[in-house]
């Protein structure tokens, strides 16, 4: 398999609780190099653009109201497998369903605030980098 990037989040609930050394941790312990980092606090209608496809999805405006609701820390992440490997270390989207030592089992407190986001393929990962870094940020 090769070396690939995806994308990450750490969430409002994450940041809020000072947890982004401690999730970083994990992503580092996984094998996963962290090439692009910035803290942003997004606006609503950035959070709305970021999600635009779960647009139909009841949870849309509450999702975009949480990520807008703090800062967060945008990052890109190199590896093996990235994109695969990182949404194992994550776990599933609600943390009560989430395998032990996964990031969301360990710190996500809801379905909703449940502390990262990744990308989920390669086309999707592509999009959001180019959404929140420009080229020469992303330093391998
Ligand atoms: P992910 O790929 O595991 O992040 O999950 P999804 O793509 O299905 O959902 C995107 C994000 O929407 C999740 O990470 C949650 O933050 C949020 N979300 C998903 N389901 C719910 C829900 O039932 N309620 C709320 N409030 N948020 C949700």
């Amino acid at each position: 398999m090769a070396i690939q990037r995806t994308f990450s989040i750490i969430k409002p609930d994450a940041t809020r609780r000072n947890l982004t050394g401690a999730i970083n941790a994990k992503i580092e312990a996984a094998g996963l190099r962290i090439v692009a980092q910035k803290r942003i606090h997004m606006t609503p209608a950035q959070a709305g653009q970021f999600y635009a496809v779960h647009k139909e999805r009841p949870f849309y405006g509450e999702l975009c109201e949480f990520m807008a609701s703090a800062p967060v820390v945008v990052q890109v992440l190199e590896g093996e497998n990235a994109i695969a490997k990182y949404r194992e270390v994550m776990g599933a989207t609600d943390p009560a369903a989430a395998d032990a030592g996964t990031i969301r089992k360990e710190f996500a407190l809801s379905k909703g605030e449940n502390s990262v986001h990744g990308s989920d393929a390669p086309e999707t990962a592509a999009e959001e980098i180019a959404y929140f870094f420009a080229g020469i940020e992303l330093v391998g």
